[in-house]
């Protein structure tokens, strides 16, 4: 990639300006690996490699979960180990998510037993100062000190909550739990969304622990490297191994998988009813397709489109415009069967979402963020609600 001035030099990674693009940088995977804030430090040949191929995987699957990150484009195969990023500056924390104990939180509070589930999920910020072991920092002190806004705060917490959520939901579709994750955020500093905060730095095989089959001694992740008492060559090999095999595992995870929303039409006059409903299933990125029948002048040919779509699509679900279709459609197929009328277009595109995210991570990011914003607009029509107005002298109270 062409790249201008170096800005920034990470213990794993080189930040470069784009040239021409004052609002873009390329970030540059090293081959280091480092353990102990840097006191124990080696080089892999092609970790790098590696480390940007599984940092680009997951934050396009993040991206196209819908959630805010400063990922452009790179680092995957033709791209060798460089990734373009929206510049931002760096909010000098690690948030991290814990789903499982385990690390510094058993350390820290013995009385919680290593390998129990943490519900709900526990989110824990540490001030990023290499000198002082990153020291956890309470919410209170990270507004004292300026680093971050009460809002930003609320706003890390519940970001990096669900990209916990959608990236413990992929590995578990793997059979490999999500023990914890540390994340990092930015404020994008440039274009009309300047301020905006956004997931940022890296997410790769150093920021979480995965255990295959939820068993700790089947580990892929740095924590192999960080146990280790002295360090071969063998050794090395090994974690090089593993990394190898989480970044293929993680290729698999920007994928989704093809589903149909069939939506049926009793009569013509029906199809506008069902215009709402492939709106709603159109914000999930989800494929429909329209067809008219009528249950009483052609109730063959119901059957008939019933089995050439049961034939057609593996995962299929239908909509009904009205509940005597529902009714025929429901005896006629093997596939759910909604019926428009019982719902509103938002509610049934989430009902039909969900059991189809279930094996579909992207699907399951996109339920989730949706389910995000709707009890966020909650909390804010209830504030402006009791928002102090105008005190009748017209002074604002
Ligand atoms: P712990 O606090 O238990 O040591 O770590 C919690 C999680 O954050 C683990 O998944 C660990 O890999 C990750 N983590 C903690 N500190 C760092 C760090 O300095 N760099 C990276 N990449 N990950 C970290």
């Amino acid at each position: 990639m062409n790249k201008g001035l170096e800005v920034a030099r990470g213990k794993t990674k080189v930040l470069f300006e784009q040239p021409g693009q004052p609002d873009v940088l390329v970030v540059q995977a090293l081959d280091s690996i480092t353990a102990g804030d840097g006191a124990r430090r080696h080089e892999i040949a092609g970790k790098g490699r590696i480390a940007a191929k599984t940092t680009a995987r997951i934050f396009r699957l993040l991206n196209l979960c819908g959630l805010p990150t400063h990922y452009l484009s790179g680092g995957e195969d033709d791209d060798d180990n460089e990734m373009l990023v929206r510049r931002c500056s760096m909010i000098p924390l690690e948030v991290v998510v814990r789903g499982v104990a385990a690390g510094s939180l058993v350390r820290r509070k013995p009385g919680i037993a290593r390998g129990s589930i943490i519900i709900p999920r526990m989110v824990e910020f540490f001030f990023k100062d290499d000198a002082n072991h990153d020291p956890l920092i309470d919410p209170e002190d990270i507004v004292a000190r300026g680093i971050a806004s009460p809002a930003e705060i609320a706003l890390m917490g519940e970001v990096a909550r669900l990209t916990f959520e959608i990236l413990a939901h992929a590995w578990r579709r793997r059979e490999t739990l999500l023990v914890d994750l540390k994340v990092e955020f930015g404020r994008l500093v440039g274009g009309e969304s300047r301020g905006t905060l956004v997931l940022a730095d890296v997410i790769d095989n150093d920021a979480w622990r995965v255990w295959p089959q939820g068993r700790e001694d089947l580990m892929l992740d740095k924590q192999v490297y960080r146990n280790l008492s002295e360090v071969t060559p063998a050794d090395l090999d090994r974690v090089r191994e593993n990394y190898e095999q989480v970044s293929e595992i993680v290729g698999t995870f920007p994928t989704m998988r093809p589903a149909m929303a069939a939506l049926i039409a009793d009569g013509e006059n029906a199809v506008a009813l069902l215009d709402p409903v492939m709106r709603a299933l159109a914000q999930f990125g989800m494929q429909s397709l329209r067809r008219v029948v009528s249950t009483d002048l052609t109730p063959h040919f119901v059957v008939q489109v019933t089995q050439q779509l049961d034939a057609s699509f593996s995962r299929l679900v239908y909509v009904a415009s009205g509940p005597q279709l529902a009714a025929m459609l429901g005896a006629a197929t093997a596939a759910p069967v909604f019926d428009a009328t019982e719902f509103e277009a938002d509610e049934l595109a989430l009902a039909i979402a969900k059991p189809l995210a279930l094996d579909d991570t992207i699907l399951f990011g996109r339920v989730l963020l949706v389910q995000a914003n709707a009890r966020s607009a909650v909390l804010h029509a209830d504030a402006q609600l009791n928002a102090p107005g105008p005190a009748p002298n017209g002074t604002v109270a």
